[in-house]
């Protein structure tokens, strides 16, 4: 690992005065993401800034009814709140189906959210790879691409966005607050991250000294019938190979209400739009929900090696909602 310094910024101000004025220069906050890519040789900043004491730590009910995460809540809190586990269950859920106890104590929401791919390649320094060096080619295809997105995907690469949160999040319209140099700004998470297109180096519409300081989440009765599926080779200690959050609202038979949003399949948490709007007013049946996965998948563009996530992901969208239709009853 290359030398670097370290910094305890005083206040969220100064910790982005001081990551903007310095070019080789990050935010850390509980380190579980950058110092693996830092001992990997992946990231190689010259000055790390811990934000852990000027992030809040709270979750705070706001006055309309939402819910304000602070960036610098971890992973084991939110998802042990007792709000979180009342009103957005699937969100607990989906903290809970990631990572470690251990690790959870220590990652952050802001972190968690802008945690790297896993794509192996881009783990990898002796291999081309266009989300770490530019211009240098994807070794993913052709390459492992079990892991690989369906939907989405460019030329340029076809990694997906690794966090289990943010699927949960995508599907509860939650929206970021992020402070820069300029001023604040609040994003809608679904706006949050970039599809790779031509430039698969930049994730998020984040600028580099841009930092996440909130997450709200509004109120969303909807969502307290909701639920996270992940689907992964391991029971535990895995990513997901295709994951689902749902929140489904039934009366007399017919869909009312209902949010998706899919994890493991693109280079952000796809939010299921085309299947929500195929959903909404329609029966609740197996046909039905079977129907709307396929009009959410009809755009996918597999690989040879990961063609078999397609049928995996109509399934498991069939399957959560069922679930869910189950439970009311
Ligand atoms: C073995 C292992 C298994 C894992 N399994 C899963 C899993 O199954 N599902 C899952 O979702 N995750 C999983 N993870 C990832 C884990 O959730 C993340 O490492 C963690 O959430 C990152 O949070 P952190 O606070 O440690 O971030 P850090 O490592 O401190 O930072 C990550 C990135 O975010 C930036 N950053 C941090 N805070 C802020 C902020 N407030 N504003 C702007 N930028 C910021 C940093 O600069 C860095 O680029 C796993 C990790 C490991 C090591
Ligand atoms: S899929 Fe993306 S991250 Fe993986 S090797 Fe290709 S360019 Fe790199």
């Amino acid at each position: 690992m290359r030398p670097f310094r370290y910094e305890r910024a005083a206040s969220a101000a100064d910790a982005i005065a001081l990551v903007h004025h310095e070019p080789n220069a990050a935010f850390v906050a509980g380190g579980t993401n950058l110092v693996d890519h830092m001992k990997l040789g992946i990231a190689t900043p010259e000055l790390l800034v811990d934000v852990r004491r000027v992030t809040s730590p709270v979750l705070e009910e706001l006055p309309d009814g939402g819910v304000r995460i602070g960036a610098g809540v971890t992973n084991s809190e939110l998802a042990a709140d007792r709000t979180i586990r009342r009103r957005y269950p699937g969100l607990s859920q989906a903290l809970l189906s990631g990572a470690s106890y251990q690790l959870r104590n220590v990652a952050t929401v802001g972190g968690n959210l802008l945690q790297r791919t896993r794509c192996v390649y881009f783990q990898d320094l002796t291999t081309p790879c266009n989300k770490r060096a530019p211009g240098s080619g994807c070794s993913a295809r052709g390459g492992l691409e079990r892991d690989a997105a369906i939907l989405g995907v460019s030329q340029a690469c076809v990694a997906t966005h690794p966090s289990d949160m943010a699927v949960a999040l995508a599907a509860f319209d939650a929206v970021v607050h992020a402070q820069g140099p300029g001023g604040e700004r609040a994003i809608p998470l679904t706006d949050l991250y970039r599809l790779p297109g031509g430039h698969p180096e930049r994730g998020t519409v984040l600028e580099r000294s841009e930092l996440i300081t909130a997450v709200d989440l509004p109120p969303l009765p909807v969502a307290a019938r909701s639920r996270y599926r992940k689907v992964r080779d391991r029971t535990s200690y895995a990513f997901a190979l295709v994951s689902v959050a749902a929140a489904l609202d039934v009366a007399d038979g017919v869909v009312r209400d209902v949010r998706l949003a899919l994890g493991g399949v693109a280079h952000r948490p796809w939010r299921a739009r085309a299947a929500e709007r195929a959903l909404r007013g329609a029966p609740a049946t197996e046909a039905s929900f079977r129907a709307a996965a396929d009009a959410e998948l009809a755009g996918a563009q597999p690989l040879p090696g990961n063609a078999f996530k397609v049928t995996l992901a109509r399934n498991a969208v069939s399957r959560t909602l069922l679930d869910l239709l189950e439970a009311r009853r």
